[in-house]
């Protein structure tokens, strides 16, 4: 349905609902000539109130006006009263809409029970109270019923049916509002059980007259309460008021066959609605907010474990960037005096060699930076080659290489470099010069208790290799 016939459609719903409540409760429940004594239509009406946008309210409640107007006028006391009554029923259905939007607003999440006291205190209570002094005041006047019997006759009716039944019609109308489902999805089947359970057991109890049996609609209800949903706890009420109100109406059950009148019997009954509902909300009520606050923990973790996870990735990958140098995509100088230190440490046998390229600077004055740079690139990958696994090579800055030879001796180490200008000697590097071959000179020196120590030593060696005309290596004195 487009937006525009939906703003008209919802609020004809709403007065056609509000008419079958109004009328039902009119038509059956003036016992003595009256105001009705049962009176669901203002839970109906504050339900669709409390969760439609304001501006929406003139509509639906001139619509229900209308809808409780003709009720009254045909079943009830009549046309000239049935305008007034109907302007105190919509006064009440909005007091209690516009009181609950504010209890949620204020206490919910974090109090649920000032939440359920507001409710039971101001919508149980207070508003019944004043609706029930103007309705039995107009009531009054129409007919020759005393005051205080109207008055007592509307409060009840009007306390009970939005204690017991506005829960239930909230569930409902919310459902609709946020197409968000009355039962969880999977639980569809449990609340059918849960229903005709409830059904089945309010017609056993209320077709018998042994009275204790009446707790065990009660206790069925309070289980509920704490296992189902809101909506799920606050429906089994209103089947326990329309199958045990249709008995005790037929005068069967334990309050049918009291010697009262029919409606000291019906206002018995609502009483005990009332408790079963009034009972049963704070828990559901309370139980509903533990659910929910689950799942927006759960929901945050997920959340946080995502973001952690991601924070550990970009760890994980700066710690290899600072560890590695961009150009070769060798360890970098911190990355080898780390794994001088760690090799210290294991107490392995280990010799550092410092590589330097020879002449360098010619390459990159006769060919360009970036040719030099395709050459340290070809280098790194020509050197990895010659080495073993477990050896490492490091690239300390400019064309200075490093070498830390694993369980390898001077003479080990002696055979590695000697490996290294082989294959530089068999292997020219491809350029976008053309193929260019280099050679290095390396100083070699054992690592013993210091990683800085070996290293200075190995440089002095690779000075000496330089000095004695490159190409080779030295061995630190
Ligand atoms: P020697 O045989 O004595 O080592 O002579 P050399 O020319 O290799 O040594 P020198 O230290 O004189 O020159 C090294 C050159 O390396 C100088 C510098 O511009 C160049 N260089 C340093 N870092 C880089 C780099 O990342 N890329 C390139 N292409 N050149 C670099
Ligand atoms: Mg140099
Ligand atoms: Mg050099």
């Amino acid at each position: 349905m487009d937006g525009a016939r939906f703003r008209i459609a919802a609020p004809l719903l709403t007065a056609l609902l509000y008419f079958t409540g109004a009328a039902f409760s009119v038509h059956y429940s003036r016992f003595g000539g009256g105001v009705a004594m049962i009176w669901v239509a203002s839970a109906i009406l504050a339900a669709r109130l409390i969760v439609i946008e304001l501006r929406e309210w003139p509509l639906t409640m001139a619509a229900c006006t209308i809808a409780s107007t003709v009720a009254t006028g045909l079943f009830g006391l009549g046309w000239v009263a049935a305008l007034p009554l109907s302007l105190v029923n919509m006064a009440e259905a909005a007091a209690v809409a516009w009181t609950f939007r504010t209890l949620v607003r204020t206490c919910w999440p974090k109090d649920v029970l000032e939440l359920v006291a507001g409710f039971y205190l101001v919508i149980g209570l207070l508003i019944p109270v004043m609706s029930a002094v103007a309705g039995a005041g107009i009531a009054h006047l129409a007919n020759d019923i005393p005051f205080e019997t109207n008055f007592f006759h509307w409060f009840v009716g009007h306390a009970v049916g939005l204690l017991a039944i506005l829960p239930f019609c909230i569930s409902v109308a919310r459902t609709r509002r946020f197409n968000e489902r009355l039962v969880p999805k999977g639980h569809g089947m449990s609340g059918v059980l849960l229903c005709a359970t409830m059904a089945l057991i309010t017609f056993g109890v209320f077709s018998q007259t042994i009275r204790p049996l009446m707790l065990a609609p009660l206790l069925f209800v309070m289980l509920t309460a704490v296992w189902a949903n809101v909506a799920m706890a606050m429906a089994l009420p209103v089947i326990l008021a329309l199958v045990g109100g249709v008995l005790t109406l037929h005068g069967l059950g334990p309050m049918g066959v009291m010697a009262f009148d029919p409606g000291d019997r019906i206002q018995l009954f609502q009483l005990y609605v009332a408790i079963t509902a009034l009972c049963a909300l704070p828990v559901a009520v309370d139980m509903e907010r533990r659910r929910q606050e689950i799942r927006r923990l759960a929901k945050q973790e997920r959340r946080w474990r995502k973001l952690s996870g991601l924070a550990g990735e970009r760890i994980a990958e700066l710690a290899h960037e600072a560890a590695t140098d961009a150009l070769t995509g060798l360890p970098n100088r911190r990355a080898f005096e780390r794994a001088l230190a760690t090799t210290i440490e294991s107490g392995t046998m280990a010799c550092v060699a410092m590589v330097d390229v020879d002449h360098f600077k010619q390459i990159n004055d006769r060919h360009g930076h970036g040719v030099g740079d395709e050459v340290l690139t070809g280098f790194a990958e020509l050197a990895g080659q010659a080495l073993r696994g477990s050896d490492m090579i490091a690239r300390l800055g400019g064309e200075e290489f490093a070498l830390l030879l694993k369980e390898a001796n001077i003479a080990h180490a002696e055979m590695a470099c000697a490996r290294l200008a082989q294959r530089l000697a068999d292997n020219a590097i491809v350029t976008s010069a053309g193929p260019l071959r280099i050679t290095v000179s390396c100083g070699l020196a054992e690592l013993h208790e210091s990683g800085e120590a070996a290293m200075l030593s190995a440089d002095k060696a690779l000075y000496k290799a330089k000095a004695a005309g490159r190409a080779r290596h030295a061995v630190a004195a």
